[in-house]
């Protein structure tokens, strides 16, 4: 197939689009040769990077291909083969503006090498620095194959605003993934300095869902359809209980252009707003079909963000659809509701004497609890010493806070979870400083499915991963296999950790010392070793958590800021009850 022939657009639809630099990094070369292969009609995609791409990009298509002769019209500023409509109202293809190859060709050595399935033989066209090379016969199959070489070695200025290598290569993973998601029909491979990160067959879009989000998160996300005057709006989304530390695996396709708009991702996070967490955020794959007149994609040169020209319509439909989907009964096996169904009623429980099998618990739990001093001292009664500011426990309530009152007469809830969440914590950072993370093997390995994003990731930092107890090898493409765990988690849900770690080490927009991430690497091992809220607990183990409190640094906020006790001092109480 060949496509219809390049012209130059008029100068009037020239000034219509916004002049703007549209290369600013390697992610945003590898999208555009990306599009272009998609607008092309390929049915299969390889993207090759190196050095996170700013050594060298390559993206091999099974598309249309470009004639000989309009080669050098190809990597013309403003040149285009795309927009049939100069008034860009309706707009099909994922280019239009004709900019993308010429920017690559100023900031870089770009190498085109074409063959539409009709002509004898490929050709190639070299442009470095702005300056043209002849066409010239070369070897190739039917398709394009487009090299970037030494991004931004002609603008020095530029090259000193990117990342590392690997944040780079990430910028760009993310950037093919979103694609892929776009494309389920075309077969996508993509390598990374020798890496396979994935290689997906053209497949249905919930086959292309699976691979890229991880098939178990996949697998517990729900699917959902909606439409609303000529809107339509499909995909799967999570329950509440499936959400994530980042944004990272929410996908939004819109008419077939994956794009990172802010009313869309509003609307999601408005949807879960009474169900998730503050700082957590779902899991979604949306897909968006609209009429071409209902949509402006010319709002920004990257062509990620929207304007839609009725926006309150569209964020309702998708705020409705999630909201209904929500409120299903969920079947999947295991899965939490996603509302708590009442609040439970607050009952006060009093310790009971520990029987046997509890007994053996609690001392594992005392032992993980308290520091060794603390745990030879046996739990005081009702303290006055000052050394126990936070008293004698009384009991506890719905097995969630416990109560306790100190030697001054003052009444102390303590959160159970988030003060453990924060000893954890502590324990594992003096481990950790002192260079002494104890590593607990696992008898039976395990493998974790992951999205391949991610396995990635984790993999890229195994050696800083190992200072934190935790052993990991590759394990196949979006497979990881875990070897050892810190030995303070005991027996921690490896899937989740590793999912949880994975954001921690997601690379964000601003960059993050290794040390800052390992500390916050730290907080989320902790939270994964914690007594849960709604665990009854024994008199020994409120005394140790209590005695442990204590004795360990900054045990007044757990790792996400909030108090873990309260205390109401005596002074208090009486005001309370107006005997002041
Ligand atoms: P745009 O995509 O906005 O048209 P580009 O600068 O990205 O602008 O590409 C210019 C033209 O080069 C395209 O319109 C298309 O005709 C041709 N082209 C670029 N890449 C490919 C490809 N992989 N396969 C076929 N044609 C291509
Ligand atoms: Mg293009």
């Amino acid at each position: 197939m060949q496509g219809p022939s390049i012209r130059r657009l008029s100068a009037q639809t020239v000034n219509r689009i916004a002049a703007g630099e549209v290369i600013e990094r390697p992610a945003a070369a590898v999208k555009e040769l990306v599009e272009n292969a998609l607008d092309a009609g390929a049915r299969r995609i390889e993207v090759i990077l190196a050095g996170g791409g700013i050594t060298r990009i390559e993206v091999i298509d099974d598309g249309g291909g470009i004639a000989a002769g309009e080669l050098p019209l190809a990597i013309e500023r403003h040149a285009t083969s795309k927009l049939a409509d100069e008034a860009l109202v309706r707009i099909a293809t994922l280019g239009f503006r004709g900019e993308a190859l010429p920017s690559i060709g100023a900031a870089a050595k770009l190498t085109l090498i074409s063959r539409p399935a009709a002509q004898d033989g490929a050709y190639r066209i070299t442009v470095a620095g702005g300056a043209v090379s002849e066409v010239a016969p070369a070897a190739g199959a039917p398709g394009t194959r487009a090299i970037v070489e030494d991004l931004f070695y002609a603008t020095p200025a530029r090259r000193k605003f990117l990342r590392t290598p690997r944040a780079e290569a990430e910028a760009a993973e993310r950037a093919v993934w979103r694609l892929a998601l776009a494309a389920p029909a075309t077969a996508f491979r993509l390598v990374s300095d020798e890496r396979v990160l994935f290689d997906v067959p053209g497949q249905d879009e919930g086959a292309r869902v699976a691979a890229l989000f991880g098939r178990e998160t996949a697998g517990a996300m729900l699917p959902l359809e909606a439409e609303r005057e000529g809107v339509r709006l499909a995909g799967l989304a999570g329950p509440a209980s499936l959400s994530r530390a980042t944004t990272g695996l929410q996908s939004f396709v819109v008419n077939g252009r994956p794009v990172l708009d802010p009313l869309l991702r509003m609307a999601l996070r408005l949807a879960y707003r009474d169900v998730i967490a503050a700082g957590r955020h779902p899991v979604a794959a949306l897909r968006l079909e609209l009429p071409a007149e209902a949509l402006d994609v010319n709002v920004h040169p990257a062509k990620t963000e929207l304007r839609f020209a009725d926006a309150n319509g569209v964020r309702s439909l998708v705020m409705g659809a999630i909201g209904r989907l929500l409120e299903r009964p969920v079947t999947l096996a295991g899965a939490p509701p996603a509302r708590p169904a009442a609040r439970p009623a607050m009952t006060l429980s009093y310790p009971e004497p520990p029987s046997q099998m509890a007994r053996g618990f609690a001392e594992a739990e005392l032992a993980l609890l308290a520091p060794p001093m603390a745990r030879a001292v046996p739990p005081p009664p009702a303290s006055d010493e000052p050394a126990h500011p936070l008293g004698a426990p009384l009991g506890q309530i719905a097995d969630t806070y416990v109560l306790a009152v100190a030697g001054d007469g003052a009444l102390v809830i303590v959160d159970q979870h988030a003060a453990h969440e924060r000893l954890t914590e502590e324990r594992l950072r003096t481990e950790f400083l002192s260079g002494r993370v104890m590593a607990q093997p696992l008898l039976v390995p395990v493998v974790v499915d992951l999205a391949p994003i991610e396995a990635m990731r984790l993999l890229a930092q195994g050696d800083a991963l190992a200072r934190l107890g935790l052993e990991i090898e590759a394990f196949g493409p979006g497979a990881v296999l875990v070897r050892a765990v810190p030995a303070a988690l005991r027996d921690p849900d490896a899937a989740a950790l590793l999912r949880d770690l994975a954001e921690e080490f997601a690379e964000s927009d601003a960059p993050v010392a290794l040390e800052a991430r390992l500390d916050a690497a730290l907080a989320r091992l902790a939270c994964h070793r914690s007594i849960r809220a709604g665990r009854r607990l024994t008199a020994e183990e409120m005394s140790a958590l209590l005695r442990a409190m204590e004795a360990t640094p900054r045990a007044g906020t757990c790792s996400h800021g909030r108090p873990t006790f309260l205390r109401l001092s005596k002074a208090e109480l009486e005001t309370m009850f107006g005997r002041k």
